[in-house]
Parts: C-alpha cells; structure tokens; sequence
C-alpha cells in the first residue's frame, strides 16, 4: 500500500489477521446489529465488521483514504463511509436511516483523541449494548482501576458509573504499521442493565473532574467551593471523611455525593 501515514492522525494500521478477528468476536455482535467503527483506516478491521453485522457505519477523517477504502471495501455492500471528523458528528442523525434492534461500536481509537471519542459516546445517549475499542495500554489500565490505585481517576468512575469493563486482550506494538512506541489493549465496555440512581449527570461529572483536579490534594481541599457541610455529612456516612482523597472512594460515593450538593 503506498500510502503516507500521518503521526498526528494516529494512523497506526492494525496488519496482523488474527488479532482483527479477535477484536471482530470480542465484539460479540448479534442479529439485526449496526456497528459503528471510527477510523477503518484502510478498511482492515471494517472487513470482519462487514462480516459480523448487518450493517457498519464509519467515520474516517482522512479524506487520502477514499479510493484505498473504495477498492478494499468494494466487495462489502452493507459498509457506509462519512468522511469527517467523528467528534465534529451528530450520531444520532446519522444513523436515523439505519434499523437495528443492537447498536454496537468497534474501533482501533486514534490514540490521540481517545478520552473524547469515549465521552462523546456516552453523552449521546445511544443505547451501546457492547462498545469494544483498541486503546494504549496504560489507558486500559487506567479506566478499569480500582480505588486506592495510582490509575484510579475521574474518567475510571465516569465509565464505571454506564459500564462493566472487560479486559479483553493485549496487543504487542509489532502487530502495527507504522510500528507505535506504546503496546495496546482491547477492552469491552459493556452496558450495565441496572445502574446507580443519579440526579443529574453534569452535577456527577463536574464533581468527578473537580474531586481529582490535584490528585495528591484531600476532597477538603478540591472541593473547597463546594458546601462542604453537605459533602461531610455523606462522606462521614460512608466511613469517610475530609481528608480523604477522590481516589479511594468508590463509585457509589461518588454517586451519592452528586445526588446531594447542590
Ligand atoms: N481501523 C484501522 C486499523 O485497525 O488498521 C486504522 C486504525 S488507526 C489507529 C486510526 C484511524 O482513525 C486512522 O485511519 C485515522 O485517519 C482515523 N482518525 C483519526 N482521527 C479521526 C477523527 N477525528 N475522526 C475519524 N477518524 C479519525
């Protein structure tokens, strides 16, 4: 392929055969599915996605993969590419043309961008069932920490609060070109059926973002502009106190934490 990657678009291509297959039944994708993958690149993973479901939706931003992705894809009729960038899309209309009963999204991340990507997700709204993504590896590590972890942080809890994660496998940085100097990841974010009653969701993240502001800091000190009072009374409740900082307390606290200030 003579094709110029582009560092800053986080084009690392997948090559190695078995390992998209494995990401395609990580997915575990059932009847009536449409897939959203971000960044096929040239269409490595799309093929076995293709397979898979009924139909696949990707977002590719680097308009130089048209025609690679048009020869490599030409076969796969139930695959449609938006050239654009994914964080600038409105999902939900996207797909409006599309019916499915399981909505899925399967990607090997653009690294650079991989926090917003999986936040833009989320705050669609849409109804993941199963969301299985190739990250780098220490971000794997980091959102399925658990407390009292030096990787435990807001994004851990936020995912944590909408999803179970599983780890999926690890890929060794050999399986790419261009060769990346980090080893990745697949994880599976999956759908948790019952989730912690929660007041409002932009009251839970403000908390989460301001709690681990300066993670060696104590929530007195983190959360100095919030009632503090309020915030006592609910840690004290749950064996905590001032002191403690954001990364030993559990999501539950958190959770209950949100529903409580104003
Ligand atoms: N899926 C291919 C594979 O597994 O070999 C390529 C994965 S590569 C790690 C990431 C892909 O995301 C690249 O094709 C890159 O051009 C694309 N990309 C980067 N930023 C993007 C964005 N904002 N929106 C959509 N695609 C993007």
């Amino acid at each position: 392929m003579d094709f110029k990657f582009k560092k800053s678009l986080g084009q690392n291509f997948l090559i190695d055969k078995n390992i998209l297959e494995k990401i395609a039944a990580s997915a575990c994708i059932e009847q009536n599915s449409l897939v959203i993958e971000v960044g096929p690149g040239s269409g490595n993973l799309t093929k076995y996605l293709s397979v898979a479901a009924t139909n696949v939706l990707c977002y590719e931003i680097d308009t130089r993969l048209e025609e690679i992705l048009s020869e490599e894809l030409y076969e796969y009729h139930n695959v449609k590419i938006i050239f654009d960038d994914f964080l600038k899309r409105d999902i939900k209309s996207d797909i409006a043309e599309f019916s499915y009963d399981n909505l899925y999204l399967v990607a090997n991340l653009p690294y650079y961008i991989t926090t917003p990507i999986i936040e833009k997700v989320i705050d669609s709204d849409l109804p993941f069932k199963r969301i299985t993504i190739m990250i780098q590896k220490e971000v794997g590590e980091r959102l399925m920490a658990h407390p009292k972890t030096r990787e435990y942080g807001s994004i851990t809890v936020y995912l944590n609060y909408y999803f179970d994660i599983k780890n999926e496998f690890i890929v060794s940085r050999n399986a790419f070109i261009p060769k990346p100097n980090v080893d990745s990841i697949v994880i599976s974010l999956i759908r948790k059926d019952e989730k912690l009653y929660l007041k409002d969701k932009n009251v839970f993240n403000r908390l989460l973002k301001d709690s681990f502001k300066f993670k060696r800091k104590t929530i007195r000190n983190n959360l100095k502009n919030y009632d503090l009072n309020l915030v006592s009374e609910v840690l004290e409740h749950n064996g905590y106190n001032l002191s403690t900082r954001a990364e030993e307390l559990p999501l539950e606290v958190f959770v209950e934490l949100a529903n409580n200030i104003k």
